[in-house]
């Protein structure tokens, strides 16, 4: 039985529909729900008509590819109406509409998430998802290599799955075909794949299929810069948090502004790998004075983040965490009024008050940091 908020709601205007995919396969392995996905026998336009007879509101998605969306309980459900393959070229698919669950089931990608479950909790199970799930075998429905070439998304969404579910040895089959078929992955857009990386890396345990990764040549074909797979084997052992971002800085490795360019990352992407592949600065000793220098310089996240790539420190990170960012206390304002004319000096005058306070442990008052000012400008 699968329990979602809202979706009860749901059935009671759509008993035909089915939970797909991903919803089955985490209930059965009982992990945590994110979201629901739906599959229906019926038209989008029957969908949205039995939606609206039930007062729920819906979203034409993507009416082409039969997908609406039910907004129920604060929740968006994506319904989906039976589809079946007409056409792919390994990147689209053209597809009919279908009443047939197998067939729908025949072209999800892997037997784990070609399951669906119905209102009664009856389970619908085609390809064997069950027993695999159990064995934490990753198989793709169907001939791999005739998979991957009707979508060649799917060698990346081998290896999240494979970091979600495996603990042994990859289906042989799969890592054959990928082997065979890995160039498929230059045909893909950058978004997408950069996007599959960061599912690849959310995975609690993303080791394992990294290595597979580099072993299977697809790596290669995804960043030719490499990686550093043992630096982020030891973040991960270190206890840090499952942050994609983190876990990016450590296992990149060569120029960011490259990497970037190639992955198509958001500027606050690059910024972040950047600033978090500075070697860490702050030794777990550092003095409270220390602190408030790095503080008053970068902030406590971006401090933080840095600390992990370094050590293990905890009581440096909780001493980070607690420490007020301190400002400097002086503004060029606070100069032109003490009689200095505007100009170039305001700001050489500024610094080496700056640097003063700095040096001080960031404790210096407005008042010190003025009579300092006040200092320089006599000297
Ligand atoms: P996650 O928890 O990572 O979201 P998911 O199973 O929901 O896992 P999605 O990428 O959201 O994965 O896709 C939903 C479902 O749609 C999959 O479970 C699978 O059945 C099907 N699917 C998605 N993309 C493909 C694809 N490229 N080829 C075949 N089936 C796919
Ligand atoms: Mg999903």
């Amino acid at each position: 039985m699968i329990i979602f908020p809202g979706l009860d709601v749901l059935w009671a205007a759509l008993p035909e529909a089915r939970v797909v995919g991903g919803a089955v396969r985490d209930t059965l392995a009982g992990k945590p729900l994110a979201d629901v996905d739906m599959a229906s026998p019926l038209s989008p336009d029957e969908v949205m008509a039995r939606l609206s007879a039930a007062r729920l509101k819906s979203i034409p998605t993507g009416l082409a590819h039969g997908t609406v969306t039910a907004l129920v309980a604060g929740q968006h459900f994506e319904i989906t109406t039976l589809r079946r393959d007409v056409e792919t070229d390994g990147r689209h698919a053209l597809v009919a509409f279908t009443d047939d669950w197998q067939e729908d089931a025949a072209r999800r990608d892997f037997t784990i998430n070609a399951m669906s479950m119905d209102r009664t909790g009856t389970l619908y199970d085609y390809f064997g998802g069950v027993a695999d799930l159990q064995a934490g075998v990753v198989r793709f429905v169907g001939d791999a290599h005739t998979r991957i070439t009707e979508d060649y998304l799917r060698i990346l969404r081998f290896f999240r799955f494979f970091a979600r579910y495996t603990s042994g040895a990859p289906d042989a089959a799969a890592i054959a075909a990928i082997e065979e078929l890995r160039d498929g992955v230059l045909l893909l857009s950058a978004e997408r794949v950069w996007s599959e990386v960061k599912r690849i890396l959310a995975a609690e345990s993303p080791i394992a299929a990294l290595q597979l990764m580099h072993s299977t040549g697809v790596w290669a074909r995804v960043l030719p810069e490499g990686f550093d797979v043992p630096r982020l084997a030891a973040l991960i052992a270190r206890g840090a948090p499952v942050d994609v971002m983190l876990r990016a800085a450590a296992l990149f490795t060569g120029e960011i502004e490259t990497i970037a360019g190639r992955l198509k990352l958001s500027n606050e992407e690059a910024e972040i790998l950047q600033s978090w592949q500075i070697p860490n600065a702050l030794p777990p000793t550092a003095s409270d004075a220390d602190l408030r220098r790095a503080l008053a310089d970068t902030e406590a996240p971006t401090l933080i983040a840095r600390s992990w790539m370094s050590g293990n420190w905890p009581e440096l990170r909780t001493r980070l965490a607690a420490t007020p960012r301190p400002i400097f206390p002086l503004q060029g304002r606070d100069l032109t009024e003490l009689g200095i004319p505007q100009g170039p000096r305001i700001g050489k005058i500024l610094a080496a008050v700056r640097h003063w306070w700095l040096d001080g442990g960031c404790i210096a008052s407005h008042e010190d940091c003025r009579a300092q000012a006040l200092l320089i400008v006599v000297k």
